[in-house]
């Protein structure tokens, strides 16, 4: 029996396949350190976590309507709305089970088969898996080491064009840590402008930056948010990746096209999770600065220790909780790489082709970990450097 070839085109996402692997190692009875899956380290805050349990208690477990609560949808478009200098309407938010769905449901509404979309080569894996299920023309666009992982605008001036439908940026970005500078953005807005084509922002990360430095909405720009979906959601923020809650924020009438989308489909978001969302928006921010200053001398510990090892060099990651060393000097392919470090030396990181061509010569490493941990692994890879 053959299946519909929207299926039949996606792949496995890396970073579950190495997490498997990596737990059938550890079931041997050996020590790994995981480095590959993107989630905080943390649980939970426990006032969110006590939130969505008196919301069970309470009986908050029926369906609930499929675009969110609306008492969560306001507090999205408060928060959202002044993080970015904008102002949002409830109506505008569009609440589903992670920032995935988000991301899946509005390139349906939006590409026809056969439109062109533009994404970021490295990039997040999803957004090649949506644009083939949606039946676009995928146009990856090289992103340059050099320039601290932007888009490389010659390459993306020459791909964009009339039949250009969606530009999809993310930023701070997966896989590279790299953050869109505000020129950037303009010069990209301008062509969404000139072509006429929708902008997905997949701002994931936003709230994990670095150094203090600004991270720039597309959607803050003049004009840009009657063209704009922003994705965001409560992840990795708020240390809450099993529970499902994301949300996208749009135009009015495109909100009312994917929550027909979500109603056919998910149906709604699980209710108890919502509130649990209400009061990670509501409750205390302090600790997400704190966490964040966290991540930050998590992610100064790694990048001085990769810094000095032979044959590896990598940027400074400006934001997410990724580094994205360059490995081409021990003249390997990424993939074999990443496999020998998990066999020979337990220490789990993907190759950085599982995000594109433009991704092989690099190793995504996760430091949502302790600085410990981090220079343990650090000392595996250099001994092992040394071995081959
Ligand atoms: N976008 C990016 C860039 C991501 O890295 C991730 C998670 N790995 C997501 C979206 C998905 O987030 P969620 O778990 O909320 O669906």
């Amino acid at each position: 029996m053959s299946f519909a070839q929207r299926v039949t085109l996606l792949e496995e996402e890396g970073a579950y396949a190495v997490l498997a692997r990596a737990q059938a190692l550890e079931n041997q009875g050996r020590n790994i350190i995981h480095l590959e899956i993107g989630q905080p380290d943390y649980p939970t805050y426990a006032h969110i976590s006590q939130a969505g349990m008196d919301a069970i208690a309470a009986g908050k477990t029926r369906y609930n309507p499929p675009a969110g609560l609306t008492e969560l949808r306001q507090a999205i478009a408060r928060q959202a709305g002044a993080q970015r200098g904008i102002s949002l309407r409830p109506e505008q938010v569009v609440v589903a089970p992670g920032a995935k769905p988000g991301l899946f449901f509005t390139t349906l509404a939006l590409v026809e088969p056969g439109d062109e979309v533009i994404y970021p080569d490295p990039g997040f894996p999803t957004y090649a898996a949506m644009i083939g299920v949606a039946g676009g023309v995928p146009r990856p666009v090289p992103l340059r080491e050099e320039n601290g992982f932007s888009f490389d605008l010659d390459t993306f001036d020459q791909t964009v064009n009339s039949r250009t439908r969606l530009i999809i940026l993310n930023s701070p970005a997966n896989p590279t840590g790299g953050v869109l500078p505000l020129n950037d953005l303009e010069h990209i807005a301008a062509a969404a402008f000139k072509t006429n084509a929708w902008v997905l922002s997949d701002e994931i990360y936003a709230r994990l930056a670095y150094d203090g430095l600004p991270v720039p909405s597309i959607a803050s720009l003049p004009g840009m948010l009657e063209r704009t979906v922003i994705v965001d959601g409560f992840s990795k923020t708020y240390g809450m990746t099993g529970w499902r809650l994301g949300y996208a924020i749009m135009t009015e009438g495109l909100a009312h096209r994917v929550e027909l989308l979500l109603t056919h489909s998910v149906g709604c978001t699980a209710t108890f999770t919502q509130i649990a969302g209400i009061e990670a928006l509501n409750g205390p921010q302090e600790f997400v600065l704190t966490v964040v200053e966290e991540y930050q001398r998590r992610r100064d510990a790694l990048i001085a220790g990769l810094n000095s090892l032979p044959g590896i060099h990598c940027q400074v990651p400006q934001g997410a909780f990724y580094a994205f060393p360059n490995v081409k000097e021990l003249g390997l392919p990424s993939r074999e790489i990443a496999r020998r470090l998990l066999d020979e030396a337990g220490v789990a990181v993907l190759p950085g082709d599982d995000f594109g061509p433009q991704g092989e010569g690099y190793l995504r490493l996760c430091y949502a970990t302790s600085v410990e941990n981090l220079q343990f692994a650090l000392q595996r890879i250099g001994e092992w450097l040394n071995k081959i």
